[in-house]
């Protein structure tokens, strides 16, 4: 089996590197990730310049683009063959509930679930850099080991994240349902050293709606939450309403 790692925070990131050791239980990995932090990328690719490629030792690949970027470089390049399995992570921080839209993380797993490759998003709950990355690690081997067993539904990827404690700690894993937001989080402007404003997006901490069954509630209590997900935006309900309109 051949695994294909990648992150949003970087080939150095503490997170990458128990993911692709601790998948190497499962066969060979090869890592292809951002050069630097590349966090709340989104599903950004890169299109009006080149991108460059540095191998830093044998099957790892830092490349100076964004996660989606990494996906396509690996896939259709550096990768000798196509991988059985994309494994985007570990992030530094939950990608949960309207948050995923954001996530560089969530994007790499959905860029490979485009191109028909099964693909797991992994985020340990932490703001803490030395978080229980290998307990997460060892959660993403257990994952992955069921995608290759069972295979995923049409279409579809899982977006995991683990609560920031040890195993014996940890609750069972839950099936869930991404969640929303509670509130937008406030713009902060302050005065730089040369007397001009500037503004920081996003300085505070996110808030969710606590509501049962979805990832926050599960991890807020501890559980490991994998929520399957699709890239179909469409509001099927919504279809019926807008059936009615006369445009
Ligand atoms: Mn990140």
């Amino acid at each position: 089996m051949h695994i294909m790692v990648t992150n949003d925070d970087g080939i150095n990131a503490p997170g990458i590197l128990a993911l692709s050791s601790a998948l190497r239980e499962l066969g060979e990995v090869t890592v292809v990730a951002p050069d630097r932090e590349r966090s709340a990328a989104g599903h950004s690719m890169t299109l009006h310049s080149p991108l460059r490629v540095f191998e830093l030792r044998p099957g790892f690949y830092a490349v100076d683009g964004t996660p989606t970027d990494c996906v396509n470089m690996g896939i259709h390049s550096l990768l000798p063959l196509r991988p059985d399995l994309v494994v985007s992570g570990i992030n530094h921080g939950p990608n949960l509930g309207d948050d995923i839209t954001y996530s560089g993380t969530v994007a790499a797993a959905m860029e490979a679930t485009l191109m028909g490759i099964p693909a797991i998003a992994v985020s340990l709950a932490t703001s803490d850099y030395d978080g229980h990355f290998p307990e997460a690690a060892a959660v993403a081997v257990r994952v992955a080991r069921q995608v290759m067993a069972n295979g995923l539904p049409a279409d579809t990827f899982l977006n995991v994240n683990v609560p920031d404690c040890s195993s014996a700690e940890m609750r069972l894993p839950l099936i869930t349902r991404q969640g929303k937001r509670s509130f937008v989080g406030k713009i902060v402007d302050k005065i730089d050293p040369r007397g001009r404003k500037y503004f920081w997006i996003g300085s505070e901490e996110p808030d969710f709606n606590d509501l049962e069954g979805t990832d926050f509630h599960a991890v807020n209590r501890r559980h490991v939450s994998i929520t399957p997900l699709h890239l179909d935006l469409t509001n099927y309900e919504s279809m019926k309403v807008l059936a009615g309109w006369s445009v």
